[in-house]
């Protein structure tokens, strides 16, 4: 049997309001509890109203992940005793999701999508002095309360927890490139991960943020479950927690079964039916998808799948930048070749985005153009773009600043210089031994600190010989 993994992902979705209330869904800024109403406090008697925005993001991702989209769905109340949700009960979908069946593929990896649905997020709480299950005190902020999510779930399709990175990975580029999820609004994207080995009871650490966190998080449960095994103690069902500074996951509850919940219909909500016209619309509006992009790349530019690939699948805004470059230079080949192999090694060596980054598409076309106008040779160029990463100064100024140039004249005159200390070796090459070449224009690199091109070195000499 082995390792089994599913994994339920929260996403917030890019709306202007709220799930039910007209609240702004961005709280960035705001003091605690300012972005409130009586429908996101859950005030007795206030009435919530569903937003059309929410169910076509859930509509735009369902389709993303081919799934089946219910025509005629409604929401339940999902009831427990948590501060996180003062009306005892989330508003969510169980019965009828909003789309179910559906599949993402990440390279030879297929993992089946169970359902997708549409439901408020919980208020945020901030635990003071420790986390959740040691804090001091706790404090509640529902600005976030009733932010619409969509939560995707897999089938327990995973058998190791590296997969789920990559199927993460893939499942955030996705949402990036449909528009559905703004990463720039501090949205994020929060995973419990659900993991049992040898078709023992499974295991859930709820509210893991960070790719590299499930990763760890799920790592750590083998582990603990393997001993337990080996030492044949039972695998509770239980919801656990992750701790990020330990790398480790803690009890957090027995966990409830689905009767627990108590389900019941929310009867404040209307029940929302999709018809053909509103389906076929949001089909004609989605956007190009990474695999689609993926193809086009290969197409338009001339890129081999390979390039086309990393550019597209390292995240949406990487591909942006790398047609953004395209269009103010003509080979797209050359962009892909220094973007891929020097530009994304150095961003990876800082950990750092594109989109955080200093580097600019104005000042990465700078740096392509003093190669391609041989200002500066690929050796330099290698150490130029770390430099320019690191910095942000512009390329052409680095140049200067860092004399990786030496003007045509100076280089001419040390040339000349070493023609005329070095008249055995022209000797040597006008009698047809070319290997005199290369060992004057070491000399000149070496006159040079290396800072110099050996092909325009090799012009100029030739050029400058005595006949
Ligand atoms: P619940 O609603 O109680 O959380 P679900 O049946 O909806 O339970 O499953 C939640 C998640 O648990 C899904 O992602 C699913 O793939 C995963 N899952 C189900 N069974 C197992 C298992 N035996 N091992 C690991 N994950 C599982
Ligand atoms: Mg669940």
């Amino acid at each position: 049997m082995g390792v089994m993994i599913g994994l339920e992902v929260h996403c917030q979705l890019n709306t202007d309001s709220k799930l039910f209330c007209s609240d702004s869904q961005d709280h960035r800024g705001k003091r605690p509890n300012e972005n409130t109403c009586p429908i996101c406090l859950g005030f007795p008697g206030s009435k919530p109203k569903i937003s059309k925005k929410a169910i076509e993001h859930g509509m735009t991702i369902a389709l993303a992940l081919n799934c089946n989209i219910s025509r005629t769905m409604f929401f339940s109340r999902k009831t427990y005793f948590y501060p996180d949700m003062s009306k005892n009960y989330q508003i969510t979908q169980y019965e009828v999701p909003l789309a179910t069946e559906g599949l993402l593929s990440v390279g030879d990896l297929k993992i089946r999508i169970r359902r997708v649905h549409i439901e408020e997020d919980p208020a945020r709480l901030v635990h003071v002095g420790g986390d959740i299950t040691n804090s001091e005190y706790t404090l509640m902020d529902y600005n976030r309360s009733g932010v619409p999510l969509a939560e995707i779930v897999t089938e327990p399709d995973f058998t190791s927890p590296k997969q789920t990175r990559a199927f993460l990975e893939k499942l955030m580029n996705m949402l990036e490139h449909t528009g559905v999820y703004d990463p720039g609004k501090e949205a994020t994207i929060r995973v419990d991960a659900n993991v049992s080995i040898d078709g023992g009871e499974r295991v859930e650490v709820k509210n893991i943020t960070g790719f590299e966190n499930v990763e760890k998080a799920l790592n750590y449960e083998i582990i603990r479950q393997n001993s337990l095994k080996r030492s044949q103690m039972k695998i509770a069902r239980e919801t656990r927690h992750f701790d990020a500074t330990t790398s480790t996951t803690k009890s957090l509850r027995k966990k409830e079964y689905e009767d627990d919940y108590g389900y019941i219909f929310d009867p404040d909500l209307p029940m929302v039916r999709i018809d053909d016209e509103w389906l076929a619309k949001i089909k004609r509006l989605m956007p190009e998808l990474p695999d689609q992009r993926v193809a086009r790349f290969v197409s338009q530019y001339g890129l081999t799948e390979y390039y086309a690939g990393v550019i597209v699948y390292t995240d949406k805004r990487f591909a942006d930048f790398y047609e953004e470059c395209c269009r103010s230079n003509g080979h797209p080949d050359i962009v892909a070749k220094w973007a891929v192999n020097y530009l994304l090694k150095s961003l990876n060596w800082r950990s750092e985005k594109i989109s955080d980054s200093k580097v600019t598409p104005k000042g990465f076309v700078e740096f392509l153009a003093l190669i391609e106008n041989g200002k500066l040779n690929e050796r330099f160029a290698k150490e130029l773009i770390k430099e320019y990463v690191d910095t942000g100064v512009s390329p052409g100024e680095l140049l200067y600043k860092t004399k990786l140039n030496i003007s045509e004249e100076d280089l001419r005159d040390i040339i000349a210089k070493v023609l005329k200390e070095n008249g055995r070796a022209i000797e040597d090459y006008r009698s047809g031994r070319k290997e005199s070449l290369q060992f004057l224009i070491g000399l000149v690199l070496k006159e040079t600190k290396k800072q110099s091109n050996p092909n325009e070195i090799s012009k100029l000499l030739t050029e400058m010989m005595p006949r």
